[in-house]
């Protein structure tokens, strides 16, 4: 099938950033073949076209949400005002693995990624965490993605710490029979997870627009032995590594304690800190991590949703930037983001950075974030020449807006109003792969209105079943999770709060 997108406003996000007010995209199978005023001449030579009239919309590349945990699905609005160790208590309590049938896992995904489409998201980096280390849970939520349409780039997720070597002070707060209970809760070695990620590999990699990448949960949470696996994998594989990294401050205290050494220091030590590393928040770093991680030129995804709601901090992202890391833009998981809608993201991403300083040059705006939630994105997966920007060659992965929803009116500047006053209902028409898979709002290749119902009922099925059991499990640790929250904050790390109300002398000349 080919397709002639006809008469709109296109924004190309191409280096130049070259905007066309009336212009047509020509996509022929997946790939887009021509971008330009009038291409019908060129659109009526081929066959099996299908024209989209495009005049009252804005054309532009499809978003990538390069952090989500989808297996978060059912518990949008579950918590609030809990730090993300306690957070993490509630979400995975240690010693509860969920029963959840194959089908539940499916429906959670699919939950995760209709939201995603529908705001606009046309590839979704998953960081997919695994408890109980079958293929299960990847294997479901993989399928969900092929049955939209959308595209996935999905972690074989794992760590191999035991849960009191994870978190600091905890083998002397909490009693010895609970660290003996916990301590004896299985987990899987080093070669079982890889075996584990190659079968999930063979199954799913570079198969309906799905990739397999390799999630390593945190460095505090993997063993040297596992990162240097998981390193090697990378290099040979040309893989990206997608990591939790220096959420909070508890981490940056965990990696002294544990290490002697930052995390990114320990990062680089196993051989995992290269181009192809993508740290997840990377909040709590030091003037020389930050260094480190330019000279690698390593990725980090920024989620300020979820930052703002567990209370973890601001990421340095305009730092980041300028010492060469890439910056890609995230939901996170919907159990602490509460959402998957990336315009929400998006919004959050350039309002948060306008705190901090005065020096208002120095702030993170809307034409920023356009890049994170595109290129950004698209380099931290590895996958910077295939998507990102509507150019001959690359993947037509391309969102349509309504140039009438209440928020884009007047036409100032779409970048800037899908950030500041646009909602993600203005996305209309999805294209992924050269697929529509949402046209009027309406998704394509799944029934909407079926799944509503099938959603629903498992929803509330966990709700019921699982939710009572995670709420118990959780409390026999909370005590002293907050006794070893109270310990790590108090900390003196020589990193606070990165609310520096600098003057405006630099701003202002
Ligand atoms: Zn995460």
């Amino acid at each position: 099938m080919n397709r002639l997108i006809r008469h709109g406003y296109i924004v190309t996000n191409d280096i130049h950033q070259t905007v066309l007010e009336r212009g047509d995209v020509l996509i022929c199978g997946d790939t887009i073949a021509a971008v330009g005023a009038d291409l019908s001449q060129q659109a009526s030579a081929l066959p099996d076209l299908e024209t989209i009239d495009a005049a009252n919309r804005i054309v532009m590349p499809g978003l990538i949400d390069a952090h989500m945990h989808s297996n978060e699905g059912f518990e949008m609005g579950r918590y609030d005002n809990l730090p993300l160790e306690i957070w993490l208590s509630e979400v995975y309590p240690p010693a509860h693995v969920p029963h959840m049938t194959w089908r539940d896992k499916y429906l959670r995904a699919m939950l995760v990624g209709i939201v995603s489409i529908r705001s606009g998201v046309t590839t979704l980096q998953d960081d997919v965490l695994n408890l109980a280390f079958t293929p299960d849970a990847v294997d479901a939520t993989a399928s969900a993605y092929r049955d939209l349409g959308l595209r996935g780039w999905i972690t074989a997720s794992m760590w191999d710490e035991g849960y009191c070597d994870s978190l600091p002070f905890l083998r002397n707060i909490m009693p010895e029979a609970l660290v003996q209970t916990l301590d004896a809760l299985p987990v899987p070695g080093p070669k079982d997870q890889i075996a584990l990620f190659h079968q999930l590999r063979d199954s799913w990699h570079e198969k309906d627009n799905m990739r397999i990448i390799l999630g390593p949960c945190g460095p505090q949470r993997c063993s040297p032995e596992l990162l240097g696996a998981v390193a090697d994998l990378s290099r040979s594989l040309d893989l990206p590594i997608h990591c939790h990294v220096l959420e909070t401050k508890t981490q940056a205290v965990t990696g002294q304690e544990k290490y002697g050494k930052t995390l990114v220091g320990f990062l680089a030590d196993v051989g995992c800190l290269t181009h192809r590393l993508t740290m997840n928040h990377a909040i709590w770093l030091t003037e020389s991590d930050i260094e480190m991680m330019g000279d690698a030129g390593c990725s980090i995804t920024h989620n300020p949703l979820a930052n703002l709601k567990l209370g973890s901090g601001v990421s340095p992202v305009r730092t980041l930037l300028r010492s060469g890391v890439n910056v890609a833009l995230g939901c996170d998981g919907v159990a602490s983001a509460d959402t998957a809608d990336m315009f929400q993201a998006f919004k959050a991403a350039s309002m948060v950075h306008k705190i901090g300083t005065f020096d208002y040059s120095e702030w993170i705006g809307a034409h920023d974030v356009m890049q994170m939630a595109t290129h950004g994105g698209a380099r931290s997966g590895l996958m910077g020449d295939a998507v990102g920007s509507i150019e001959v060659g690359k993947q037509a992965d391309i969102i349509l807006l309504d140039r009438h929803e209440w928020g884009l009116m007047p036409l100032h500047d779409p970048v800037q109003q899908i950030a500041f006053s646009a909602s993600s209902e203005a996305v209309q028409t999805s294209i992924i792969a050269g697929k529509v898979v949402m046209k009027d709002r309406k998704l394509c290749c799944v029934d909407e209105e079926a799944l509503r119902g099938e959603i629903a009922e498992a929803a509330d099925r966990f709700l019921r079943e699982e939710c009572p059991q995670m709420t118990r499990h959780a409390a026999t640790v909370r005590p002293f999770l907050d006794q070893m929250y109270a310990k790590a904050t108090e900390r003196e790390i020589g990193l606070g709060p990165r609310v520096r109300l600098q003057p405006a002398s630099k701003a202002v000349r």
